[in-house]
Parts: C-alpha cells; structure tokens; sequence
C-alpha cells in the first residue's frame, strides 16, 4: 500500500462529505475521476471468453451477432476484437446471454441488458467476484456479482457501503468479508485525503 502515499490531493474531494468513512459522491462523473485519478487498476473488463473456452460454434454465433443501434456500430470493431462486455449494447447483451458462457458473465449480460452500463471492479478472481457500479447519479449501490464455486451458480447481491447494509439483508456467503474488502477497496481509491 506504499503508492497510496505518492497521491496527491484532489480539490474536487475535499467538499465531499463522509458517511461511515466513506466519501459520498453524489455525483458518478467526480466518483470516476476520483477512481481513475487514484487507482488506475481499478477497472475491470471482463470479456465473453472469461473463465471459458468458448466452443466454434458459440464463436461463430458471437461474431455474427448484430444490432443496429448506434451504441452497438460504433464499438462493434472493439467488441469483436477484445469480446469485452463494455463495448456491447443492451439489446445485444440480452442475444448474448442465451450462449453457453461462465454463469457470472451471464448474469453481468442480464443486468447490462435490463440496466445499461456499468463499470467493473474485479474484487476477488478466485470465485470471482466482480463489482458493478452503474452509471446513476448516485453511487449508493454496489451490484456484487459472486459465483459460488460449490454450486456452480452467479447470484448477484446489491450492497450499500455508505450505510453498510446488503438489500433486501441478503448477502454472499462470506458476505462480511466481502464488506471488508469492498470498503478497503473504496478507502483506497476515494479517502486519500483523509485527515489523520
Ligand atoms: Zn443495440
């Protein structure tokens, strides 16, 4: 954690205020540049091939895949080169997410193709867990996608890091430790300039 020290001060973050710790943001334009200024490894871009070997024909369906919304023609180049999710369209991702592909893939297909974007943080590749912000006004809730190795299955929880609570109560199996790393991961990249 030695680099945390080589930050500078961003003027933007000192007006935020701090709930649990945390600094709010009520705006996601100032929360991904706070990210970006201070963790330039924070995204994650998950692609249709992650955690699989995805077979000809699942291949061939991929790169025959079509839309003609101009979200889809103007990221079909980078999409078909690097298969990564965040150069879909929704339309597409809800096509794509009848394919035989990792099951928390799947599940990052569904919510793109009922949500809309969203931007990934990958907080543990051994189950994996990946994180998704979603592009609202309001960065309040966290989608964290867990695949649960033993059951073979993705479910995906919402947390509330500000408030420090999972929706509807339901969280993932080690879902305090997920906590922990979530509001390790978030300190990192939004309080450098927390007084001591
Ligand atoms: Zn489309």
């Amino acid at each position: 954690m030695k680099k945390e020290e080589k930050f500078k001060i961003a003027e933007i973050k000192v007006e935020r205020p701090v709930k649990k710790g945390l600094r709010e943001f009520d705006d996601l334009r100032d929360a991904i540049r706070s990210m970006e200024e201070h963790n330039s490894g924070f995204y994650f871009r998950p692609g249709l091939n992650y955690g699989v070997n995805p077979d000809p024909a699942t291949l061939n369906k991929i790169s025959k895949i079509e839309c003609n919304c101009d979200e889809f023609l103007k990221h079909r180049e980078e999409f078909l080169k690097t298969l990564e999710i965040r150069f879909l369209c929704k339309h597409v991702a809800t096509k794509l997410a009848e394919l035989t592909l990792h099951p928390v893939i799947l599940l990052l297909l569904l919510n793109k193709a009922k949500h809309g974007r969203e931007r990934y943080v990958l907080l543990s590749a051994e189950e994996p867990i990946i994180l998704g912000f979603v592009s609202l006004a309001k960065l309040k809730w966290i989608n964290v996608y867990h695949f649960d190795n033993k059951r073979d299955v993705a479910i995906r929880f919402s947390y509330n890091p500000f408030e420090n609570k999972w929706s509807y109560g339901k969280l993932p199996p080690d879902g305090t430790n997920i906590e922990h790393k979530i509001i390790t991961l978030l300190r990192r990249t939004f309080l450098q300039i927390e007084k001591r």
